[in-house]
């Protein structure tokens, strides 16, 4: 129930129709009993500076952000997480005692998904379609995970290696891993997990597909944050030629989910209560 203890939580980008974060936040709110509201703010380009002031007014007590505010919110926190730092991207603010700190839960709310599905994660080749935003986050996580090998290919080569270069990525001293760009499409098929960050596929444009699905290797995990159909067409492909797959909505509810931890220290167990029943509300309405 909204009433005057009730705290605001916000998201902030350009645009943010559609967004799945208000019905995944106020869910959380609801069954947990937390005295939260969740709303999305479509802010322009020249109007974020104020939105800011006012939210600190407003006393806001968490918030996410979206396209295109990752790198700019940076410049108004008091402090970033050396990992948001790193990636030069923040996509959520905990509002504490007047203080602003930012951290990332994008990249992280992939591998922890990845780990759940795949119980040899460490032992995998892991190949990522496209070099953009999404992209950026989770290279740069993957880079400081165990893995055996990671493979970054795009449409434009040239931004799969600025990106490689952008993270230090071909510098990691890390030694478990090779950073690859892939420029060419056999290559596909040495991998044992294929992640699509391109927003190839996505809605309206669902009959597009970014890899020949023959391509990859039959026992590849394939992965499509693209959640915008459910089931895209390179995940429908992939069911048909045998591969287990992971859905981009799982992406997006563990990196909220992620963001509800900083908020309000969920449990774990809350967590994963929070997940199913998100998961299968989520499945019912995607049929
Ligand atoms: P972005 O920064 O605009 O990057 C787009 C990427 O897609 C680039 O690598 C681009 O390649 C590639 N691309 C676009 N059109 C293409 C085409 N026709 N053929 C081949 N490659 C193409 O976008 P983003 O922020 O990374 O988001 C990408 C997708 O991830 C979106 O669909 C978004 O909704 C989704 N996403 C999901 C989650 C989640 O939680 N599940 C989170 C973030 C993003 P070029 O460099 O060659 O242009």
């Amino acid at each position: 129930m909204i009433d005057s203890s009730t705290n605001l939580y916000a998201l902030i980008g350009n645009p943010v129709s559609g967004s799945k974060s208000p019905w995944i936040h106020n869910h959380i709110f609801e069954t947990c009993h937390l005295p939260g509201a969740y709303l999305a703010f479509d802010i322009e380009k020249d109007q974020l500076s104020q939105a800011v002031v006012g939210m600190k007014a407003l006393n806001v007590k968490g918030i996410n952000v979206t396209i295109p505010y990752k790198t700019e919110i940076m410049t108004f926190l008091d402090e970033v997480d050396p990992l948001a730092e790193k990636l030069g991207a923040v996509n959520t603010i905990v509002c504490k005692d007047g203080k602003w700190k930012g951290f990332n839960t994008d990249g992280l709310g992939l591998i922890a998904v990845l780990k759940r599905h795949i119980a040899d994660f460490e032992e995998k080749k892991v190949l990522v379609l496209g070099a953009g935003g999404a992209a950026r986050g989770i290279c740069g996580i993957l880079a400081e995970s165990k893995i055996a090998e990671m493979g970054i290919w795009n449409r434009t080569p040239e931004r799969a290696i600025q990106l490689s270069e952008a993270l230090n990525l071909s510098k990691s001293e890390n030694g478990h891993f090779d950073i690859t760009p892939v420029s060419s499409v056999k290559a596909f098929i040495n991998y044992d997990v294929v992640i699509n960050t391109t927003s190839v596929g996505m809605a309206p444009d669902i009959e597009q597909t970014p890899v020949e699905i023959t391509s990859l290797n039959p026992d590849a995990i394939v992965c499509d944050i693209v959640y915008k159909p459910h089931k895209t067409k390179l995940i429908s492909e992939a069911l048909s030629n045998g591969h287990n797959v992971i859905y981009g909505i799982e992406m997006l509810l563990e990196q909220a989910l992620l963001a509800q931890k900083l908020w309000n220290g969920l449990t774990d167990e809350v967590i994963s209560k929070n997940r199913n029943e998100l998961m299968t509300e989520f499945e019912a309405l995607n049929k």
